[in-house]
């Protein structure tokens, strides 16, 4: 930004002290700005670009030394401009185009300069012209990706660049051919201007940002044309090329900035999605307290920024959601290995912080369910403890209540339990728990709420059970408890049951009676002699 401060002033300086008009001004600064912006891309490695300035400096420079009788005139002073000419050739095919619509426009220009070749009194100028032409149609490839890529920046500069060059260009030759070039014309303006923009451009581009002041003088440079090119000796093919151009080249660079302004707009609102998304993502709102549910909420949230993600994996245990694909991005999750998966390869770079940051709040989340998990459940059988019987109670209750299904209420009681542990000890205790635990969680289905309620009792809800259906799930609990050995226990263990429950219930308030009565019925079981099931 200094250096081009710097030069701005100049830049200043040099047309204070010499004006437009002034011979000097127009000998030596298109020159000097041509070796100037030559040296500058040969530094930043752009090879062809470089040469093709500096040779074109150097040109200018040999006319300026002929024009002062400093050489002798003679066809090698063309050497330089057919060196420049080519490794700007070179320059442009060595970039990619696509193929041309919005940019079609330019098309009139290269036709003009076409049929340039048809006018003798051009003299070997045409070879110029006819290339000009030649470099213009190369161009318009170039240029299309402003309207469908998004390229702004420094591809617009240097794309500008060019038009003025080569505009001046033609323009020089026919006003050359129409009576002499007459000295002080502002033609020189324009090609300087076009150096300078060309030089800026490729370097921009390279660099990946756009400069205000390149932007600036760009428009600049293109209303500027017409209103320099219909100065008076200049004839009126060139009028209507200078005034065609600048309008065309104008509008093209102010709807490629629009279309650059839309772009960034949808960015930022897909990246606001993105970001509310993730705020949402919480164990709560997945409903369960489950890692898959955490994971296509992340997807979701993907999505917004990028559409083709079709599927979120954490390695290991977590799991994978949506589908695999051999497009994928690694997601930081230190420890864990996570992938996005794309339909699709990715057209532009995956910004940085969008997979941290996505991996950051995966993390958390998860870390969230891991915790709500421990919360919920009894670290010794695994299944719920009574915090986690408050959570899930509710949705069992609006399931049944939804579809009109019965709800049993069984709680259970190993029979002389104190009898295990004071015996055997308290770890050969747990292990009785344990086992009991794993029949419990195995016995029941994915609707049902199997709790460890207290010290050795467990409570079973059954989704979908009348009073019988649950008494033959219990049954089969007591048959696989007893037939459990437990070592070095060597007796079969035992259990009593108490079951209520029945037809759908209106409120909570209701399955604590349950509860209280099928308490009551364990106690009946329990006097009446144990290792039975009593309903209530
Ligand atoms: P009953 O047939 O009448 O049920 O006789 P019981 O011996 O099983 O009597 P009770 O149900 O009152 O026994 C509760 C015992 O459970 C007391 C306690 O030592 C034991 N207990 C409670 N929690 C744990 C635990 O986490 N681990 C172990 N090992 N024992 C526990
Ligand atoms: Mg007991
Ligand atoms: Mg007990």
């Amino acid at each position: 930004m200094i250096a081009y401060g710097l030069g701005l002033v100049a830049l200043l300086l040099f047309l204070g002290l010499f004006p437009p008009t002034a011979p000097w001004n127009e000998r030596f600064l298109t020159p000097l700005v041509a070796l100037g912006g030559g040296v500058f891309l040969l530094r930043h490695r752009r090879q062809s670009w470089g040469l093709g300035l500096l040779f074109l400096g150097l040109g200018d420079l040999a006319w300026t030394l002929e024009d002062l009788k400093s050489l002798p005139r003679g066809l090698y002073l063309e050497f330089p401009y057919l060196v420049g000419y080519a490794a700007l050739t070179w320059a442009l095919l060595k970039i990619p185009g696509e193929k041309p619509r919005l940019s079609l426009l330019l098309m009139p220009l290269a036709l003009l300069g076409l049929a340039s070749a048809l006018k003798p009194e051009l003299g070997i100028d045409r070879i110029y012209t006819v290339w000009d032409a030649l470099l213009l149609l190369l161009l318009l490839l170039r240029l299309e990706p402003l309207f469908q890529e998004g390229l702004l920046g420094g591809r617009a500069l240097w794309g500008v660049g060019f038009l003025l060059f080569l505009v001046a260009d033609m323009a020089y030759a026919f006003l050359e051919a129409a009576g002499g070039y007459p000295t002080g014309h502002p033609v020189h303006l324009l090609w300087t201007l076009g150096y300078l923009l060309l030089a800026l451009g490729v370097v921009e581009e390279q660099e990946g940002h756009a400069s205000f002041l390149g932007q600036a003088l760009a428009l600049g440079g293109l209303f500027f044309m017409p209103a320099v090119l219909l100065n008076d000796p200049t004839p009126w093919s060139v009028r209507l090329l200078a005034l065609y151009g600048g309008l065309v080249g104008a509008l093209g660079l102010l709807y490629a900035l629009h279309l650059e302004w839309r772009r960034t707009e949808e960015k930022r609102v897909r990246w606001t999605r993105f970001l509310e998304a993730l705020a949402r993502l919480s164990p709560r709102v997945t409903q369960t307290l489950s890692p898959e549910g955490v994971l296509l909420g992340a997807l979701g949230a993907a999505q917004h920024l990028l559409p083709q993600a079709v599927g979120l994996e954490v390695r290991g245990r977590r799991g994978l959601v949506g589908e695999r694909t051999p497009h994928s991005l690694l997601i930081p999750l230190n420890g864990d290995a996570a992938y996005l998966y794309l339909r699709t390869p990715p057209e532009e770079p995956v910004p940085q912080g969008f997979l941290s940051l996505l991996g950051e709040r995966i993390k958390q989340v998860l870390k969230q369910v891991e915790w709500g998990t421990l919360a919920l459940t009894d670290p010794l059988t695994g299944l719920l403890n009574r915090r986690g019987l408050e959570v899930e109670l509710p949705k069992l209750l609006a399931l049944a209540r939804r579809y009109g299904a019965p709800v049993s209420v069984v709680m259970l009681d190993i029979d002389r339990f104190k009898r295990v542990n004071d015996t055997y000890g308290h770890p050969v205790g747990d292990e009785v728990l344990k086992v009991l635990g794993r029949i419990l969680g195995a016995s029941v289905r994915r609707e049902d709420l199997a709790v460890r309620y207290g010290g050795e009792e467990f409570l079973l809800l059954l989704y979908g059970a009348d009073r019988e259906a649950a008494k033959e799930v219990v049954e089969r609990i007591r048959y696989r408890f007893r037939t459990q050995r437990v070592e070095p226990i060597p007796y079969p263990l035992t259990l009593s049951a108490g079951i209520a429950g029945g037809e759908v219930p209106e409120g909570e308030a209701q399955v604590e009676d349950w509860i209280l009565k099928a308490d009551y019925a364990l106690l009946r079981a329990k006097e009446t002699g144990r290792d039975r099931v009593t309903l209530a």
